[in-house]
């Protein structure tokens, strides 16, 4: 035994190795090439092999290559700090430097609880959540996160941390316009809250635009709004989980700019280094920094490699990549991805085919009249996944119908830098994949 990759998944293929990426291609030891749309699930957004990372990384070896943040800092982490709080909406000034997006979540629940407990609130603790969502692998987070297939087996350890429904207008069960049905939805919070109880919760997680949890799920604008306000008048911090949707995914520098709604806590990962250096960071509001730093009792909290400067000199060349430009590209590319997969309108396995910026999500479905979720047994995601593997194109399946909350759906998320000819491919081998599946459920 090597490297330990993933025991039980029973049909895994194995995991083909690459030896070379450049752009939107990753190049096989055998030599295949394979475009890639998922940028290793919406990460690799600058493309692989981004010129000036490299010089970056060994710059900052050659000057400082470690220094713990608990009695230094470093140019690099300063800059990154600066840069993110100018990108940031609303008062979003303070960055909180850790490696991973469940690093990132699982300090804003203890930000969340530091903030109560120096307000004089101790009894505030549980961190609602929503079903179907992922907001990472650590038992905190994992409490958070409402997707059962990936707590099943840990649920033992996680605390029993109340959930409401996904945003998810494509299931939703309310009456009326959008607009009234994304607030039926959001009132679930202000239902659950008055039940538990206000001086027991003490914040509420959700992605703003759906990523890891149900890909490309945008509600309508005012369900952030009642969100906002169910927060407020409660006293919950609202905790934004784009580590997924955040850095231009959207189209927009993140999710909750495009919402028109600004959180207590941000979490971003994944794009704040494209891939390049595992970095991350929890981005934290003036009110609640203001009050953490009033408090005599120091925020308990930190990783070894938190604010490693070599990761921070990426994240700062990284930054600078992302300008209004991009984003403008992204929203076009967007479209013309979702262009190629008109064909798919038709599918009879498809039940949606939903976009927000350069993130596309199809959701495969029993039966397009009701919505039924295909079996889980029947691996309709997965399949789809190695047809267009064979097809010479990497995409990301996920969901599986889980307790009815979220179906067989893949996720588009190329690099945002994706050239027209490889959008072409990805459409044209998803379309085929697709119809292929279909053809063999009958
Ligand atoms: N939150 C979201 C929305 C994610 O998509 C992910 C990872 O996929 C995480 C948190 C956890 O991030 P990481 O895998 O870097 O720990």
């Amino acid at each position: 035994m090597g490297v330990f990759y993933k025991w039980g998944a029973g049909r895994d293929p194995g995991h083909p190795e690459i030896v070379d990426a450049h752009g939107s291609t990753l190049v096989t030891a055998d030599g295949d090439e394979i475009v890639d749309a998922a940028a290793g699930a919406a990460v690799v957004n600058l493309g692989h092999s981004l010129e000036g990372v490299a010089d970056a990384m060994a710059e900052q070896a050659e000057r400082v290559g470690y220094v713990s943040t608990s009695h230094f800092s470093t140019p690099a982490v300063e800059s990154v700090g600066g840069k993110l709080a100018a990108m940031t909406p609303g008062s979003l000034n303070a960055a909180f430097l850790v490696n991973s997006g469940s690093e990132a979540i699982e300090a804003a629940i203890k930000l969340a609880r530091d903030y109560h407990v120096a307000r004089g609130e101790p009894t505030r603790e549980a961190v609602v959540g929503r079903w179907a969502s992922y907001h990472g692998a650590t038992l905190g987070a994992l409490a958070a996160s409402g997707n059962t297939a990936r707590r099943t087996t840990y649920e033992p350890s996680l605390r029993d941390w109340p959930k409401i429904g996904p945003a998810y207008p494509y299931r939703w069960e309310y009456e009326g316009s959008p607009e009234e049905q994304a607030v039926a939805a959001a009132r679930e919070l202000e239902r659950l809250v008055r039940r538990r109880g206000p001086e027991t919760v003490a914040a509420f997680v959700a992605e703003p635009v759906g990523g890891s949890s149900i890909p490309a799920t945008r509600p309508h604008p005012a369900y952030y709004r009642e969100i906002r306000r169910i927060c407020s008048e409660y006293g919950l911090l609202f905790v934004a989980d784009e580590v997924m949707v955040g850095f231009g995914r959207t189209g927009e520098s993140f999710a909750c700019e495009g919402l028109g709604v600004t959180p207590d806590l941000l979490a971003l990962g994944k794009g704040l280094s494209a891939g390049y250096a595992p970095i991350s960071a929890t981005m934290v509001a003036d009110g609640v920094a203001e009050t953490l730093e009033d408090h005599d009792h120091p925020f308990q909290h930190g990783h070894t490699y938190s604010g490693n400067p070599i990761s921070a000199a990426v994240a700062d060349r990284v930054l600078d990549r992302y300008t209004a430009d991009l984003f403008a590209a992204v929203r076009r590319r967007g479209r013309r991805l979702e262009t190629t997969l008109e064909p798919l309108a038709r599918s009879r396995i498809v039940g949606e085919i939903r976009r927000v910026g350069l993130q596309i999500g199809i959701e495969f479905v029993a039966d397009r009249e009701t919505k039924a979720p295909f079996d889980p047994d029947a691996d309709v995601a997965d399949r789809v996944y190695d047809a267009a593997l064979e097809n010479g194109v990497y995409t990301y399946p996920g969901g599986g119908s889980v307790d009815g909350q979220a179906g067989d759906h893949l996720m588009l998320a190329p690099p945002l830098t994706v050239d027209d000819d490889a959008i072409e491919a990805i459409g044209e081998a998803v379309v085929s994949a697709v119809n292929r599946v279909a053809d063999e459920e009958g």
